[in-house]
């Protein structure tokens, strides 16, 4: 699954908006990924300006 390095992740939003599942949310200013929904598509891992999220 998806994951979210918490210390590269600035909370600019930008893999919610891109999620086709709207499996990530803001939990204060990082991104979390609910892993019952992800289906591990990875457009967030490519679409993170910050390298943030791990597939
Ligand atoms: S796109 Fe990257 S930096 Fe932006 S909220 Fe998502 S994980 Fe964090
Ligand atoms: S891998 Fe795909 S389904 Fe999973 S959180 Fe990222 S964009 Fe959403």
């Amino acid at each position: 699954m998806a994951t979210v390095v918490r210390d590269l992740c600035q909370g600019c939003g930008i893999c919610i908006q891109i999620c086709p599942r709207g499996a990530v949310k803001l939990s204060g200013a990082v991104a979390v990924i609910d892993a019952d929904m992800c289906d591990d598509c990875e457009e967030c891992v490519f679409a993170c300006p910050n390298g943030a999220i791990s597939g």
